[in-house]
């Protein structure tokens, strides 16, 4: 007989933990079984710590703007120990003809940045008398209608630091539908911001900050695995639903539940669902490695952030993380850490080069930009196996048909990496509204039984 749970949900990265939290913060006596494949948890999260340097295999922060993980944070009182970087102290640079330029904050600082051309200002202008194309764009299409060509490096630049993406074929609609929608209601995006601002009173100006945990990234995983029950080493192989109940296969035996949720990759769920036909078998990913270097005092890096480098720019690295500026506790004392990036959806096959060509290639491309000592005090490459998958043109026919199964397949929701978004913020919004839907019944509700007539 197939082990039975009241939920089962799979996979204990971000998105499952974060399920399952949502729902024993609201309901302590429910019961929930988290299958995982990996005997750690945390999927994408993972922190890396060596010679008093901490660094990151996947992401490096998330903003605190999103009532979500704010909720999850306050939760779990990790609000009281998180490390907050505010974006409105702290700067973000772009490789600009060879040199680090600081990129405007907020959007009207661009009018008195030299990144772009009076005329290039003037453009910006333009999206009050465009109209809004109907078709699913992709972003640099998008952008170079609204706001005009001198804009496509910041937005390249924006997409690279996010997806790591390439900017041509990720979709405007799937990436940043709130804008999309912003521009087709108020027919353009600045008439509809400042509509927004006015309705909501909302105060411009006011940034969020980036947020991470002394112990790296990773403390935020292992703080929601410790509150769950996670069997590890499991890996699904297969699901089916059968007798009101779903039925999941793993190589250690088979367990059942009428709540399951997928929170996994949206690769990996679509392997799963297969049989229901997707419109597409998978997306695509990118994969990126962060390359860690520190440096002794002598190392001059400006403050802020990091900086991102547009393609244009033809950089070996995809930007690079100011570390040692943005948290404590990064580096041994007087110590400097710089994360590079490097790869993404335009580059993997820098990825084949052995750790020690990436960190040579890296240290020419950053010596060129910062004045750094040669060679490091520290060096590792840092390869996540996680995909970054990539919301391209065609994405919003997966959306509409993911929408359609949940609707039809009572007891099943979907979630995680590369549905809704990428970001950390977009997993625990994307968490907490499954936990609404279990929680209120909806969507997880059971068919009209049909039941026989007798005479
Ligand atoms: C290199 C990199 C850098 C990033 N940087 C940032 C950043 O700076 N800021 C930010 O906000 N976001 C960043 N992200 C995105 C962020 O990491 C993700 O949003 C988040 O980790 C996704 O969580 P998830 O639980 O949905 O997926 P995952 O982290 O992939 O977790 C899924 C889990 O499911 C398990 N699993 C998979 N298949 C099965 C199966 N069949 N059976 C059982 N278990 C299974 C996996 O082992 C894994 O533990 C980055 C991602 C990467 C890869």
């Amino acid at each position: 007989m197939p082990e039975t749970h009241e939920t089962i949900i799979v996979g204990a990265g971000l998105s499952g933990l974060s399920v399952a939290h949502f729902l024993s913060s609201r309901e302590p006596e429910r019961e929930i079984l988290i299958l995982e494949q990996e005997e750690r948890p945390g999927g994408a999260v993972k922190s890396f710590r060596e010679q008093g340097y901490l660094a990151e295999w996947g992401p490096h922060g998330f903003l605190d703007n999103n009532p979500a993980s704010r909720a999850l944070l306050a939760e779990t009182g990790l609000e009281k120990i998180a490390q907050k970087a505010p974006l409105g102290s702290f700067v973000r640079y772009v490789c600009h003809q060879g040199r680090l330029v600081q990129l405007p904050q907020q959007p009207q600082a661009l009018l008195a940045s030299p990144l772009l051309s009076p005329l290039g200002k003037l453009r910006l202008l333009g999206d009050l008398f465009v109209r809004p194309v109907a078709a699913e764009q992709s972003l640099a299409q998008w952008a170079a209608h609204r706001f005009g060509p001198q804009v496509l490096p910041l937005v390249d630049a924006a997409a690279t630091g996010t997806f790591a993406g390439d900017y041509e074929r990720l979709s405007m609609d799937a990436v940043m539908p709130g804008v999309r929608r912003l521009e087709k209601e108020a027919g353009s995006v600045l008439r509809g911001l400042f509509a927004k601002r006015k309705n909501k009173g909302e105060k411009a100006g006011i940034l969020p900050a980036m947020t991470s945990f002394p112990q790296g990234m990773e403390q935020l995983v292992t703080t929601l695995a410790a509150r769950a029950q996670v069997r590890y080493r499991t890996p699904v192989a297969a699901i089916r639903r059968q007798e009101g109940f779903w039925t999941i296969d793993t190589g250690a035996g088979s367990y059942r539940s009428k709540l399951l949720v997928l929170a996994l990759p949206i690769n990996g769920s679509l392997r799963l669902l297969a049989g229901h036909r997707p419109p597409l078998p998978s997306i695509p990913t990118a994969t990126i490695a962060t390359v860690a270097l520190g440096f002794g005092r002598e190392a001059r890096v400006p403050f802020g952030f990091g900086y991102l480098a547009p393609e244009r720019e033809q950089r070996f690295a995809l930007g690079a993380l100011f570390s040692t500026h943005m948290f404590p506790g990064r580096a041994p004392n007087d110590c400097v850490l710089l994360e590079a990036l490097v790869g993404g959806r335009r580059h993997p096959e820098r990825l084949e080069l052995s750790d020690e060509e990436l960190v040579g290639r890296i240290c020419d491309d950053l010596g060129q930009l910062l004045h750094l000592p040669k060679p490091p005090s520290f060096a590792r490459v840092l390869r996540s196996g996680n995909g970054i998958p990539q919301l391209e043109k065609g994405h919003l026919a997966l959306l509409a048909w993911k929408e359609r199964l949940e609707a039809s397949e009572p007891g099943l929701f979907l979630c995680g990496f590369g549905w809704e978004g990428i970001g950390m913020n977009d997993m625990m919004k994307g968490a907490s509204a499954v936990a609404e839907k279990i929680l209120s019944g909806a969507g997880g509700r059971e068919q009209a039984e049909v039941k026989p007539v007798y005479f």
